[in-house]
C-alpha cells in the first residue's frame, strides 16, 4: 500500500472565508499517483471544516447566513469560551457544525464524487496562517 501526505495552507483575509480546494487536493492525488484508495481531508484547526457540497450560486452566503444565525459572532461577551481573552467561542460551534472532515473514494486515479460534490475550506476564525491535511492511502 502506498500512502501520501501534504499540508495545504490558508490565511484567509476576512474572519469568514468558504474557499473551494477540490482542484488542489485532485493536485494531490495526481501526486501521490495512487489509482484506487481513499482520500482524508481535514481542517487542523479547532475554528475551520473542510465539508462537501454544490458550488452552486448563493450556497455559501446561504451557509454563512445560517451559521451566524446558529452562533453570531457578536456579540462577544455573550460566550463563555471568550472569557479567557478569545473572540471566537462562535468560530469552535461553527467548525462543530460544518465538522472536521471528509474521506473520498479515489477511482482509475480521480475523485469518485457524486453529482456536483466539491470540497470546501470554512474558515471561521481567519488572518492567520492554518492548514488543512490531505492524506491518500492505496495502490
Ligand atoms: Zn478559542
Amino acid at each position: 500500500m502506498k500512502s501520501f501526505r501534504k499540508e495545504l495552507w490558508f490565511n484567509t483575509p476576512n474572519r469568514r472565508d468558504y474557499i473551494n480546494i477540490t482542484s488542489e487536493v485532485e493536485a494531490c492525488v495526481k501526486e501521490s499517483g495512487i489509482k484506487e484508495g481513499l482520500c482524508l481531508v481535514n481542517a487542523m484547526h479547532i475554528t475551520a471544516s473542510v465539508y462537501i457540497n454544490d458550488a452552486e450560486s448563493g450556497l455559501i452566503q446561504d451557509y454563512d447566513d445560517w451559521l451566524e444565525g446558529l452562533a453570531p459572532h457578536e456579540p462577544i461577551s455573550h460566550y463563555r469560551h471568550n472569557r479567557t481573552g478569545e473572540d471566537n467561542g462562535d468560530a469552535h460551534l461553527k467548525r462543530q457544525v460544518m465538522g472536521r472532515e471528509v474521506v473520498v473514494a479515489i477511482t482509475n486515479g480521480r475523485f469518485d464524487f457524486g453529482p456536483w460534490e466539491q470540497i470546501y475550506y470554512a474558515e471561521f476564525d481567519g488572518r492567520r496562517r492554518k492548514r488543512v491535511l490531505v492524506k491518500i492511502i492505496g495502490e
